[in-house]
């Protein structure tokens, strides 16, 4: 079966939820129904890529290094940890981004082979969820339909940072210009089942 659709999670670490040192509110909220898509591509052989932020210890986007950000997602500390209540399945495809002190990266694909994965395995249409709605997930959406690949967001499945206020819906309304599909992750799923149904019995 050719694995034309994989699921995204973008950034879904401990620094960016609650109790993290640059926490998304309510950034853990989104972690159930992210989960419920996990099992279902799972259930269905198909591939699950987890980006992360994976910064050195003096990355240049901390504020002591005349970045905008507080340290955050420094490799391998707690903080740079998936959440726990991210069910990271067997086989996941884990994407690290950012990982030059000198280079700032929000989008997956920035500075990694993750656009040669989708395309090695066959993969033309990406759902994009996690954190932050506003910065990675939108970077990592736009680029993703620059190069070529069809975009679904759910929109309960991703929580903005909001900097300033309309930050997160003015992030929703940019993606959907450039040609991002927009829905909830109920309605996803229903029409996913048809999906996978068609696909398996081909
Ligand atoms: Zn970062």
């Amino acid at each position: 079966m050719r694995k034309e659709i994989a699921l995204i999670v973008v950034d879904l670490q401990n620094d960016f939820c609650p109790g993290g040192s640059l926490p998304v509110k309510n950034g853990d909220k989104i972690i159930p129904k992210i989960n419920k898509l996990i099992d279902r591509f799972t259930e269905n052989s198909l591939p699950v890529i987890l980006t992360r932020d994976w910064h050195p210890s003096d990355h240049c986007s901390f504020i002591r290094n005349g970045g905008p950000w507080p340290e955050h997602c420094i490799q391998n500390t707690w903080g740079a940890r998936f959440h726990p209540d991210l069910k990271v399945p067997k086989g996941a495809i884990i994407i690290s981004k950012a990982t030059q002190a000198e280079k700032e990266a929000y989008s997956g694909f920035d500075g990694t082979d993750l656009a040669s994965r989708l395309r090695s395995l066959g993969v033309n249409k990406v759902v994009v969820t996690g954190l932050a709605t506003d910065y990675c997930v939108k970077n990592t959406v736009l680029d993703a339909l620059n190069l070529g690949f069809q975009v679904i967001l759910p929109k309960d499945c991703t929580k903005g940072v909001n900097v300033k206020p309309k930050d997160t819906a003015e992030a929703f309304m940019q993606m959907k210009k450039a040609g991002a599909k927009l829905t909830y992750s109920r309605f996803f799923l229903n029409e996913f089942t048809g999906h996978a149904a068609s696909s398996s019995s081909s």
